[in-house]
């Protein structure tokens, strides 16, 4: 008669049918004790898989996909008092501008600088195909509240605005010191209520990446904190999550009614660190703080 031969498995020590025959047939007598060690075995695997569940990492446990399109919170209001005082327009000029990712100098760009009466100034280009001069100071005066909201220092001397035609995302230059935005995109961020945060993460890359994203404080206060706030901080540590954090931030030291109190608890329980780095950059009453000056006359 032809006998099989078990092989014993490496690791499998745990496998709940040891004592099953060399026919693979289950004794009677074993019966109700293999299939206990089966249960065990089984309510082990159980055990363990809820408990990875439960201490996943905190990095993974992020509040949303991205800071500014992927939730309802109004960090920035419309009615939040704005600096801004009154667009010039310097016609039209070759200026540098950052199309498609190429680097292009076309003709026809037509400027214009926002004034704040902050004594700070803007300076905003629109690229040509964009539309023609009423078009183009339409699309420059869509930013002027944007960054009239903003916090006084982050209107910082030299800041340049480019605007492009189409649909695609807005991204910043931080050595540079421009941020560019696209017409059409400028349009769907402001019937979703998200321009005003779109401007301030760019310009927090702008202001503020340079000395700060890859300091050893804040890399030290990101590893203190052990999560982020969305995926896409998550994704890029060392280019997205200070200008991610500081949305949550800026609203949380300065409009924390308009945050979800399960948000703010999150902010406060697993950012810790994070928060102490950038209140003293952060906190700020209001750009109102800015209306001591009045600027000079502007032109049309
Ligand atoms: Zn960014």
């Amino acid at each position: 008669m032809k006998t099989a031969h078990r092989q014993s498995i490496p690791g499998t020590d745990h496998w709940p049918f040891s004592n099953l025959s060399q026919t693979g047939i289950l004794p009677a007598s074993l019966c109700i004790h293999a299939c206990l060690r089966m249960w065990r075995w089984l309510s082990t695997l159980a055990c363990v898989a809820i408990a990875s569940v439960i201490s996943l990492p905190a990095a993974a446990q992020t509040l949303f996909p991205s800071s500014v399109v992927s939730n309802d919170i109004d960090f920035l209001r419309q009615t939040d008092p704005s600096a801004f005082y009154c667009l010039d327009y310097d016609g039209p000029a070759t200026r540098e501008m950052v199309y498609q990712g190429e680097v292009i100098f076309p003709d026809g760009v037509e400027t214009f600088y926002a004034r704040f009466s902050d004594q700070s100034m803007v300076e905003i280009w629109v690229h040509p195909a964009v539309g023609d001069e009423s078009v183009a100071r339409q699309k420059a005066m869509d930013l002027t509240l944007p960054l009239g909201t903003l916090p006084s220092w982050m209107r910082m001397p030299g800041l340049v605005v480019k605007i492009n035609p189409g649909d695609r995302s807005a991204f910043a230059e931080t050595l540079g010191r421009f941020f560019v935005v696209s017409s059409d995109n400028i349009e769907a961020r402001l019937n979703t209520h998200d321009l005003q945060e779109t401007v301030f993460h760019e310009m927090i890359h702008v202001a503020l990446d340079t000395d700060h994203a890859k300091a050893h404080e804040w890399k030290a206060a990101q590893a203190a904190d052990g999560a982020f706030v969305t995926d896409y901080a998550l994704n890029n540590p060392t280019t997205e999550d200070l200008a991610e954090t500081a949305l949550f931030a800026y609203a949380y030291f300065n409009h924390p009614e308009r945050l979800p109190v399960s948000v703010k608890n999150k902010l406060r329980d697993r950012f810790a660190n994070r928060l102490a780095y950038l209140k003293p950059l952060l906190l700020t009453k209001s750009s109102g703080d800015s209306f001591r000056a009045t600027p000079g006359p502007c032109r049309p």
